[in-house]
Parts: C-alpha cells; sequence; structure tokens
C-alpha cells in the first residue's frame, strides 16, 4: 500500500529494528517504547485494521499471534501484553494493522 509506512518497513524501504522476521510477518521496536519492551508484530500484508481483515487472513493472523509467543519466548518474558488498537478512538495511529507486545513493567488493568 502506496503512503503506508508499515508497509514502507516491511518492503526495507524505510529501516527499522527488526526483532523477526519470516515470509508473511515482521517484528520490530517501536520508535517511542510505553514499557521497556515494545515490539510491533506486523503481517507483511496491509490490512489496515483488524475489523477489516477478512475470512482469507485467519491463517496469517494467526501466525502474527504465533510470532509473538515465539518473540516472547526468546526473550524470556513471561509475563507481557499483546495489543491492538481498532480505530482512532481506541488509540490506533498507523492504519496498517499491529500488535504491541510490551513486557517489562507493571500493566495496569483496566488499561486507561
Ligand atoms: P498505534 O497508536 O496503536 O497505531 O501504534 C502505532 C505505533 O507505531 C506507535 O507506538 C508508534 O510509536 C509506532 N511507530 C510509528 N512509526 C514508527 C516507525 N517508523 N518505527 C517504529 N515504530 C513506529
Ligand atoms: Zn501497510
Amino acid at each position: 500500500m502506496e503512503n503506508c509506512i508499515f508497509c514502507k518497513i516491511a518492503s526495507g524501504e524505510v529501516e527499522s529494528r527488526i526483532v523477526y522476521e519470516d515470509d508473511n510477518v515482521l517484528a520490530f521496536k517501536d520508535l517511542n517504547p510505553q514499557a521497556p519492551t515494545h515490539i510491533l508484530i506486523i503481517p507483511k500484508k496491509h490490512i489496515a485494521r483488524l475489523s477489516e481483515s477478512g475470512e482469507e487472513d485467519i491463517k496469517l493472523l494467526g501466525e502474527v499471534q504465533h510470532a509473538a509467543a515465539k518473540i516472547a519466548k526468546q526473550l524470556g518474558l513471561t509475563d507481557f501484553r499483546l495489543v491492538t488498537n481498532n480505530g482512532k478512538g481506541a488509540g490506533q495511529t498507523v492504519d496498517h494493522i499491529h500488535y504491541h507486545l510490551l513486557s517489562g513493567r507493571r500493566m495496569l488493568w483496566p488499561p486507561g
């Protein structure tokens, strides 16, 4: 998708600090970390947000979650939060689906 910052990161056009990559999934460090560990996990395919995913994306979204589990294991994280913001009102600022993997500090519940 043209002019999508995360598509540009996925294609390598924009630099990022990659922590995990496979054929369909990329994970990189968030530029503005909200916790000691703050990693963004994306499908390389452009999907604007979770609510715009379709039946054809079920396997891909499973791969994204599984990548989160693998990264957490690799980093030795037992306690972490995995969250996706869907829509502006929920805090979404980049219109390419992404999951925040957050860890290393106490997480509040309910979230703000
Ligand atoms: P959200 O507010 O859920 O849409 O999350 C977007 C996240 O992307 C924010 O936490 C930003 O800090 C992060 N972000 C934006 N641009 C970049 C970038 N070029 N590299 C890494 N993280 C980014
Ligand atoms: Zn995109």
